[in-house]
């Protein structure tokens, strides 16, 4: 069983957890003047490294808290 360290309530099994995607991506500062082709990319296309990848994670059965973790995307390790 793959173990998640929430940051307010500690180590707990991973299916207390929901994924919430690619950490740290920012909203367009101008969204008035993007093109279509830039909107498609904001919205849909996210990084997808081999690797250490930062990501949002939400404690859906505790405490309900959002928080961004680091997660190695080959061996599942999370780092914090
Ligand atoms: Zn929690």
């Amino acid at each position: 069983m793959l173990l998640i360290s929430c940051p307010w309530c500690g180590e707990r099994e991973e299916t207390e957890f929901h994924y919430g995607g690619q950490a740290f991506v920012a909203y367009p500062a101008d969204p008035e003047s993007l093109s279509d082709e830039e909107w498609a990319q904001y919205v849909f296309f996210r990084d997808n490294p081999k690797g250490d990848f930062a990501e949002r994670w939400v404690h859906s059965a505790g405490c309900r808290r959002w928080f961004n973790t680091v997660r190695n995307t080959v061996t599942s390790e999370f780092q914090s």
